[in-house]
């Protein structure tokens, strides 16, 4: 009975260190190419849940309050900050009460912190609505502040999970590594446009467009967040055709209308570029976002109007 009852232990004792060797961390992201670029770093070593839809505008997310159980189990929790999600993100974290993911501890994790962060407004220039009150918040879409994001990411994980730092590191050289060979690439790609004026729907490509040249020139937001006016609209169309705008980038959830419009009046072509891992099925990770984006962006300039 007794050497049953310790096969009984030892048996319980091995499915209990099974079971913890095999536990993942949990990992909730705010947007999906934070996501997976926590998943490159932690792969199965990790969980990633991500709040915003891939479609969704970045700013405006219909968050679930299913989430908050999400975020009470999160072992980390990575925000893009800049005030991305100020209107959406603090309410699910205050009902998640977990205090691993709260400022300040190492399970929380400001994937801006240590971005070259670009349109950083003056106090004078700040417009009632503007939703980049702190400087513009998409800097994931420049490839190389999306290498800075994976470092943070691997730091952060190798605090929490000290023993399998090696693995981290080691997943985060393979992500560097190819993240470096296809931005040589990409940059290939888009030289021959190298300083092609464009349009774009709201102040979402900046990071974009400096990393690879191109001359962001005007919006069809007057301001980030304030939608196209008609004013607006009839002073951009004769400086578009001025300046001899070839291409107008727009989010996949953003209205046809005005774009089209503007399209119509200047032979500029519009392309529809899924700024989330997710957003279109052949973008299945970090870096296929921008081997889709780019090829689009080259077809569309190579194209005679
Ligand atoms: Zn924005």
């Amino acid at each position: 009975m007794k050497i049953k009852y310790q096969i009984f232990l030892s048996l319980l004792f091995l499915l209990s260190w099974a079971a913890a060797a095999h536990a993942k961390l949990n990992i909730v992201a705010s947007t999906p190419d934070m996501g997976a670029i926590a998943k490159e770093i932690g792969k199965d070593k990790v969980e990633v849940t991500n709040i915003a839809k891939p479609t969704e505008d970045p700013h405006f997310v219909d968050a679930k309050p299913s989430f908050i159980v999400k975020l009470n189990k999160a072992d980390m929790l990575i925000e893009g900050g800049l005030q991305l999600e100020i209107g959406w993100l603090p309410n699910l974290v205050v009902g998640a009460r977990n205090q691993k993911i709260l400022a300040g501890e190492k399970g929380y994790l400001v994937a801006s912190a240590g971005v070259p962060v670009i349109e950083v407004p003056t106090t004078a220039d700040r417009a009632m609505g503007d939703v980049h009150p702190m400087g513009n918040p998409h800097f994931m879409l420049d490839p190389v502040n999306g290498k800075i994001v994976a470092m943070h990411i691997c730091d952060q994980l190798c605090q929490i999970d000290a023993s399998n730092g090696a693995y981290y590191k080691d997943n985060l050289k393979g992500f560097i590594k190819r993240l470096d060979q296809k931005l040589s690439e990409w940059q290939k790609m888009l030289e021959p446009f190298r300083g092609t004026k464009i349009v774009t729907y709201h102040k979402t490509f900046p990071y974009f467009a400096n990393r690879f040249n191109l001359n962001v020139v005007g919006t069809l937001e007057p301001k980030p967040g304030i939608p196209p006016s008609p004013t607006h609209i009839n002073s951009l169309i004769p400086m578009m055709k001025n300046e001899g705008v070839k291409l107008i980038l727009i989010e996949p959830f953003r209205e046809r209308k005005t774009p089209e419009f503007a399209a119509s009046q200047t032979g500029a072509k519009i392309v529809v570029f899924p700024i989330m891992v997710g957003g279109q099925k052949e973008i299945e990770d970090y870096l296929s976002i921008f081997d889709y984006t780019i090829n689009q962006v080259v077809s569309a300039l190579k194209t005679k109007s």
